[in-house]
């Protein structure tokens, strides 16, 4: 075993919030961080955090961040001694993690085998159900539409037809009815091929009213791997988290005990070491199946270090070095949910919509976390994923965690581009979300509602004029001789979160 050694200089392999979230931890461990940057990056947040930064040249993620040669030329250039993959890119690529491994650079996360075993869904499904993990019923990829047509027949509509080398939600297909089996396959396959270069496909059982309801795990390489509790992640637009919160308003003691117990029992069959997330379906009657394994940091983690009060970053870091997590002692405090905030427009199909942010005011006060990538006067690129911030908020009961939330959405102000943060407040202040009953399909479920009227209603308008007013000055001379208002507060305008939107 080989004895703790302490990273001096890190490199984030990553852009945006999260290479920002990575190097505030650094920051407080006295590491020295390495940013790295593409074209349209150069004046990005993370570059301005960094203690050094070096140009990618470029602006396509091909070109850029899942560069290897470039990004080893700059490891090596800067004498860095670890490099910290963040979420997406190249952090579930097993042959740079092989790389890094060869040429003496720690990569900051699970051995490129872990990564090779858990990465293709299939593989993966097939190693945990050997392990008596319960695995959602399915197939191993199929080579042919006939045969998907068989298989889906013993297997039972609905079915999903999923890529096996899938992520990010993109690759899966729902099919309700025999006739449609055959165009779904071929458009999957063609999909998978463009998406990940991989046109494996295979089939699942679709599981009904599913919940989405992963556990974070942290494997020390020692013999000792935990579990951190769940995170319920059922608020999903075409497969993709946009809501989290924990402990999930579905969960049980035993249900906890039982998911968390197959959550190590699958990263220990794969030999996990370091930050790793099981994802699992439950349906209506709280049955739970393997889903996949996500063998990195996982977008929604901060909701998990809120109510520890556990840093997985450090924890991630600590273990690479070599440390083991005897120290750590677990409890959950409270509950904490996230919001994901994109640069789209929910009025217009939800088109990515980046550009100049021209003012921006992120909120503050109690319990409030803002994982941001962006800056007033920063320029949104639009080479990449549009998520711009996350936002994270406790409180001591879900009560309190829902109201804050609503408030601190209510408060954030970016003015210049269009952004989902209305969305995100008419889904917390939703009253089936309130009472904490949804399922993967609550966003569909609620479309009209939700997107109801545009946003040049009374909310938006509010929300604007309290902005620019706010932000001219000018809020004396509207509020009127008797109101005694600075300006108007528009979180004011309707009752309480989880109460109706008027
Ligand atoms: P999480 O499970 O952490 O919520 P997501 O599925 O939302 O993660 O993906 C996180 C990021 O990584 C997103 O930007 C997504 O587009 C990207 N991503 C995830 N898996 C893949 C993949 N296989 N190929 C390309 N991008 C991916
Ligand atoms: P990705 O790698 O893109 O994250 P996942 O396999 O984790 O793909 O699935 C993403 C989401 O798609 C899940 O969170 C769930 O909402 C839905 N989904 C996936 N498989 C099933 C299934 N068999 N039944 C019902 N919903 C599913
Ligand atoms: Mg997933």
């Amino acid at each position: 075993m080989t004895k703790p050694r302490k990273f001096e200089k890190i490199l984030v392999a990553n852009r945006g919030e999260i290479a920002v979230r990575v190097q505030r931890t650094c920051r407080e461990l006295g590491r020295k961080t390495v940013a790295v940057f593409s074209d349209p990056d150069r004046h990005a947040l993370h570059v301005r955090y960094a203690d050094e930064a070096y140009p990618l040249g470029g602006a396509a993620p091909a070109e850029t961040y899942l560069d290897q040669s470039k990004l080893f030329d700059i490891a090596r250039r800067c004498g860095a001694d670890a490099v910290h993959p963040g979420y997406g890119f190249l952090s579930e690529n097993p042959s740079f993690a092989a790389a890094c491994r060869e040429r003496g650079l720690v990569f900051i996360g699970p051995s490129a085998e872990s990564i090779e075993m858990m990465g293709e869904k299939t593989r993966a499904r097939e190693r945990m159900s050997r392990a008596g993990v319960p695995v959602v019923p399915g197939t191993p990829p199929l080579a042919a539409a006939s045969e998907a047509q068989a298989e889906a027949r013993r297997i039972g509509f609905p079915v999903l037809i999923k890529a096996a080398a899938g992520g990010g939600g993109k690759g899966i297909r729902r099919v309700d009815r025999a006739d449609d089996l055959v165009p779904a396959f071929d458009a999957c396959r063609r999909e998978a091929l463009s998406a990940f270069g991989d046109d494996r496909v295979y089939i699942e059982k679709y599981v009904d009213e599913p919940h989405h309801i992963e556990f974070q795990i942290l494997a020390d390489g020692r013999g000792r791997t935990i579990h951190l509790f769940e995170r319920e992640c059922s608020i999903q637009r075409r497969h993709q988290k946009i809501v989290e919160e924990t402990p999930s308003p579905l969960m049980t003691a035993d249900l906890r005990a039982r998911m968390g117990a197959a959550a190590i029992k699958a990263a220990e069959a794969c030999g996990y070491v370091n930050a790793g997330t099981i994802e699992f379906l439950v349906d209506a009657d709280r049955r739970f199946y393997f889903l996949e394994m996500n063998t990195r940091l996982q977008v929604e983690h901060p909701i998990t270090e809120m109510v520890t009060g556990v840093d997985l970053v450090e924890r991630q870091i600590r273990i690479a070095e070599g440390e083991p997590l005897e120290d750590l002692h677990l409890s959950q405090r409270g509950t904490a949910m996230e919001c994901r905030i994109y640069a789209e427009d929910p009025w217009n199909h939800f088109l990515p919509s980046p550009g100049l942010i021209r003012k921006l005011s992120p909120p503050g006060g109690p319990g409030v976390r803002d994982d941001t990538g962006v800056y007033a006067g920063f320029t949104v690129p639009m080479e990449y994923d549009p998520l711009l911030a996350k936002l994270v908020v406790w409180g001591e009961n879900r009560q309190q965690t829902l109201a804050r939330m609503d408030r601190a959405l209510a408060e954030y102000r970016m003015i210049g581009i269009r952004t989902n943060l209305l969305y995100l407040r008419r889904i917390v202040r939703h009253p089936e979300f309130g009472k904490g009953v949804y399922d993967t399909h609550f966003l569909m479920k609620h479309q009209d509602e939700l997107l109801k009227a545009e946003p040049s209603g009374r909310e938006t308008v509010a929300l604007a004029a309290a902005a620019v007013l706010a932000w001219r000055g000018e809020a004396k001379k509207s509020a009127g001789p008797t109101s005694g208002k600075t300006v108007p507060s528009p979180w004011k305008l309707s009752g309480r979160p989880g109460g109706s939107d008027s």
